[in-house]
């Protein structure tokens, strides 16, 4: 034909999922191409996302850490930040990562084309050569033939349309920027990427204001988790605006004027406030309207979303999509599985290999985390859920307070929670169903809870499991033990 590179994968898209699936397909012998418009690989998580906010919250933690020390004995007293120092340290996390990754590629002889990929056939793909940190186009083109595709071209912040253009007003990507510490920060949506940016922010010294629509925070995690990092939050907020809609905004010299109405009808709206600083992180939306997936034939939604099969394949035989462009939840361990799926099945059916063509995506369970301060984790059915379905749960939970660990680290506000079904069908061994945590490092051991689900594990075993003492992750031990009412006092 008339390419210019041809393969037997392409991979639209260098995040977690595209680089893990061309590393997978590559490990597995094909002939892979991974396009990517920035200039370097890792995609949002890497670059803008999981990582660079954990470099930074990582410091906040530790500052906020100190801070408690004063009443435990050690007074470190006030602490001096400077802040392109602070940058330059998760300037280095970043580039060390991706630099990996690049290393990674070339190990494996996976072609990496830098440039803005659009479909121009059911087999082809155009690349338009970016450079420069910019993603700015030269104009170069070329042309690469693929028998196989995985789109992975993921999500991009949304914006508010009556936002105004100004640099007090940013994304996640701005807000990681730090180029200084605002004395009032809004916060528009209460999720989890504005909460884990604002927790940088307060603890560096700004005063939060949050908005949200709905009527709490950090959607998807039971209310009584939310409460216990609510509780120890408070004082880093001034306003927690609720049921509450952002209206209008506007720029002026002495910051950002932004009003609110009240969601619920007949509420009385809070009064329009100015900041130095608006964070909109109100979801993000995928860029499958972007890449000319219609020229391929493939299907994609109003919202930008691809439909894919469980073995993540789109309604193009060949052609398959990972990652946040699939859909919810958009987090980077999700998209790290869906890569394995595709690539496995691609490979498998390129190679006459059944075992690895018939691969698909039936994870049972994907964890949340916010990586707040303390931490909330999640996973499987919620308690809210439950109750909104009608699933009878049998509960156990455990709180810090009785954990040695915790009492000791000076940090016992936590718990931990398991659900267990308890349906007539179970006989009182029901098997774990959910759990979350909050407390300091509940990120760290909500794994344990998605391994106990996905093994199908009942209380006896989760509780029988010897866990080490004195650690937080005993109380997940300890939490199935109270759920099958033999709970020792083990401090
Ligand atoms: P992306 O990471 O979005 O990668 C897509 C890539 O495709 C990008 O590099 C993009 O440049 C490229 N691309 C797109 N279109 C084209 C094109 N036409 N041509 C060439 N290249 C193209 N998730 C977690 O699991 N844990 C966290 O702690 C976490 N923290 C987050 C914090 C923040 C601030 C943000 C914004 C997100 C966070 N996420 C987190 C979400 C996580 O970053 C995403 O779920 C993940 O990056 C999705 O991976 P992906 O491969 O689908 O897409």
């Amino acid at each position: 034909g008339t390419a210019d590179l041809d393969c037997d994968l392409l991979v639209l898209g260098a995040g977690p999922g595209g680089y893990s699936a061309a590393f997978r397909a590559a490990d597995l012998g094909l002939k892979v191409v991974l396009v990517e418009r920035y200039a370097s690989l890792g995609g949002v998580c890497l670059n803008v996302g999981c990582i660079p906010s954990k470099a930074l919250l990582h410091v906040a933690a530790v500052m906020d850490e100190v801070s408690h020390m004063a009443a435990l004995g050690v007074d470190f007293g006030a602490p001096s930040v400077n802040i392109d120092k602070l940058r330059g340290h998760k300037e280095k996390v970043v580039n060390k990562l991706t630099g990996g990754l690049a290393a990674m590629a070339k190990m494996r002889k996976v072609t990496v084309v830098r440039g803005y990929g659009a479909f121009v056939g059911a087999n082809h793909l155009e690349v338009e050569e970016t450079s420069g940190t910019s993603q700015e186009k030269t104009g170069k083109k070329q042309t690469i033939a693929f028998k196989n595709c995985i789109i992975a071209a993921g999500s991009q912040a949304m914006r508010l349309p009556f936002m105004p253009d100004d640099p007090r007003v940013v994304d996640s990507t701005g807000a990681l920027d730090l180029k200084s510490v605002p004395k009032r920060m809004l916060i528009l949506g209460g999720g989890i990427i504005g909460l884990e940016m604002g927790t940088v922010y307060s603890t560096l010294g700004s005063r939060l204001d949050v908005v949200e629509m709905l009527d709490g925070l950090m959607q998807g995690a039971d209310r009584d988790l939310v409460k216990v990092w609510q509780k120890m939050n408070a004082p880093r907020f001034d306003n927690i605006m609720l049921k509450t809609k952002t209206v209008g905004a506007k720029a002026t010299p002495a910051g950002i004027e932004v009003t609110f109405e009240s969601a619920e009808p007949g509420g009385t709206a809070p009064a329009p406030q100015t900041y130095d600083l608006v964070l909109q992180a109100v979801g993000r939306s995928p860029n499958g309207k972007k890449i000319a997936a219609d020229k391929a034939g493939v299907s994609v939604t109003d919202r930008g979303f691809i439909p894919v099969d469980i073995q993540m394949r789109t309604n193009v035989k060949h052609i398959f999509a990972i990652g946040d462009i699939v859909g919810q939840p958009m987090l980077a361990h999700k998209a790290v599985h869906e890569a394995h799926v595709a690539a496995e099945v691609i490979a498998g059916e390129l190679l006459g290999n059944n075992e690895l063509a018939s691969a698909a995506f039936n994870a049972r369970v994907i964890p949340s985390v916010a990586y707040t301060d303390p931490e909330v984790a999640w996973v499987g059915l919620t308690e809210d859920q439950a109750k909104a379905q009608g699933i009878k749960v049998k509960k156990g939970l455990f709180p810090w307070t009785a954990s040695g660990r915790a009492i000791a680290n000076g940090r016992d506000e936590g718990f931990t929670k398991l659900l267990f079904d308890d349906s007539p069908e179970a006989h009182g061994h029901g098997k774990i169903l959910g759990g979350g945590m909050v407390g300091t490092h509940a990120g760290d051991m909500i794994g344990e809870i998605a391994l106990a689900i996905e093994m199908g594990a009942d209380a006896v075993d989760i509780g029988k499991t010897i866990h080490p003492h004195p650690t937080l992750g005993e109380s997940i031990g300890m939490a199935a033990e109270v759920a099958h009412g033999s709970c020792t006092d083990l401090p």
